[in-house]
């Protein structure tokens, strides 16, 4: 019987056993050094923030695995033998594979800070990491102040977590504005604000220098690049950025560049052997994506697709209009379609933002089509449907508007915002659009 290996039971490796099951009666084993069961990574910001229990993120009950006949391994792969087909553990373990998928995630960025590696000093990916955050910042007496490096999703959340048990937070943003590489300044701005305002110390355009030891070797301080400051504390957080975690297949024949390089049908230079989720680098551009996307639901994605390709219906990785959405402390944060930092030359750009509320809308779209190329909503949960049949339909940015009822999610919430948006957008635009009235049967497609 043919042997599926796959390395990582992230959402990606898991997703994939999952589907060939369903297609098909091989042999399946996964393996992952982290933790025995699948738990979802984004969920672990609650376990420390005492809203869940980390078994509360296994999605799957223990006994799930043995009835689906899918074997798993706790152990760390060392090396690919790919002429051989096995794979090499740590403790001098190997395995014979047939179909290898490599689903071996991310891993929290260091850029040879001097201290990096000291008691207290973690990222915030893994199981381990809450179990570090844990140990050295359980409360606000063993922990006096934490400083989180790097101002990306994963550092806010970091920053909220410590935040909710008293913590004092300096929080090291390399950027002038938080994440202005990617939200359009008003969005930043506003963030920026929401930081501030939950007493976090927010400290823009600085650098990391270096992270001190005490006498035990555990972390004293960090000191800033740009001014000397030497800021007291006993936890750093390192949350500048992710990348993939392919370092031990580095001296394989696998190609690898950033991540393990796939083509659209996410198998990699190697046969029968494929890379999936975060770790896996498209080598053919997709549209706008990028060619890595450390998100779940690409990891999802990609678990399905290469599912169908291993068994026998090869299909290439179509993942659609680009979405995602996040949390900012209270600010909900979506995006459907593009809509950068800054415009490119064919782009407009409408932004609506509440008087006195965290709320706002940006809406992207051609300068000379008006066809509607992206959303940005914070504060204000949208359907993500409607956003994407919008997309796929091309509709132009008045179409949106004017049905943006059928977009809201939260009816009592936010109507009362909608005929003031259209007025704002009429008004600048020189339009007259008027709202349409809500239809379910438009949303579920039933007409258009
Ligand atoms: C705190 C946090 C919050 C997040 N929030 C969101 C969010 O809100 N929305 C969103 O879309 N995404 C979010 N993400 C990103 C999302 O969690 C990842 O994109 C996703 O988990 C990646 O899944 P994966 O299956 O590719 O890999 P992973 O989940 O990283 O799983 C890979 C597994 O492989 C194991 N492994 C690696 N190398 C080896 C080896 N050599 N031997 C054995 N095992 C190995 C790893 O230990 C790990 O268990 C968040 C991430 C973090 C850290």
């Amino acid at each position: 019987m043919e042997h599926i290996v796959i390395i990582g039971n992230g959402i990606s490796g898991v997703t994939a056993a999952r589907h060939i099951r369903k297609l098909s009666d091989k042999k399946i084993t996964i393996i992952s050094a982290e933790t025995d069961y699948f738990f979802s990574r984004t969920a672990l910001m609650y376990v420390y923030m005492g809203h869940m229990k980390f078994e509360h993120t296994q999605p799957y009950e223990n006994w799930f695995w043995k009835k689906n006949r899918i074997e798993l391994k706790k152990g760390y792969v060392t090396r690919v033998d790919t002429k051989q087909k096995t794979l090499h553990f740590i403790n001098n373990d190997t395995l014979q594979y047939d179909k290898l998928i490599i689903a071996t995630g991310s891993k929290p960025n260091k850029f040879g800070w001097p201290g990096q590696d000291l008691d207290g000093v973690m990222g915030m990916y893994h199981k381990q990491d809450l179990e570090s955050l844990e140990k050295f910042a359980p409360n606000n007496n063993v922990c006096k102040r934490a400083v989180i490096v790097g101002g990306g999703l994963i550092g806010i959340e970091l920053a909220e977590m410590l935040h909710s048990r008293h913590i004092p937070v300096t929080f090291l943003v390399r950027e002038s504005s938080f994440w202005n590489k990617v939200l359009p300044k008003q969005e930043s701005e506003m963030i920026n604000k929401e930081i501030i305002s939950n007493g976090i110390d927010l400290r823009l355009g600085v650098n990391l220098k270096e992270i001190k030891p005490d006498e035990n070797g555990k972390v004293k301080s960090i000191v800033i690049a740009e001014t000397g400051e030497e800021i007291p504390c006993n936890v750093v957080g390192l949350t500048a950025g992710v990348s993939p975690n392919i370092d031990f297949i580095k001296d394989s024949e696998i190609e690898t560049n950033h991540g393990v390089k796939v083509n659209r049908y996410l198998e990699t230079n190697i046969p029968d052997v494929y890379a999936i989720g975060d770790c896996a680098e498209q080598h053919e551009a997709i549209g706008n994506r990028r060619p890595i996307e450390a998100v779940w639901y690409t990891g999802r994605m990609m678990g399905e697709t290469v599912a169908q390709t291993i068994c026998k219906n090869r299909i290439p990785y179509k993942p659609g209009h680009w979405f995602n959405s996040a949390k900012f402390f209270d600010i909900e944060y979506q995006t459907y379609g593009w809509i950068w930092a800054e415009p490119k030359e064919n782009e407009a750009r409408f932004y609506w933002q509440h008087e006195s509320e965290k709320k706002c809308i940006h809406i992207s779209f051609d300068k000379n089509t008006k066809e509607f190329i992206g959303i940005n909503c914070l504060g204000i949960r949208m359907r993500h449907e409607y956003f994407d049949k919008a997309l796929t339909e091309k509709r132009t940015v008045n179409y949106v508007l004017e049905h943006l009822a059928d977009a809201n999610f939260d009816p009592e919430f936010y109507k009362l915002h909608e005929p003031e948006i259209v007025a704002k957008f009429n008004n600048e635009h020189g339009t007259n659009i008027h709202l349409k009235k809500k239809s379910w049967k438009r949303i579920f497609n039933l007409t258009n």
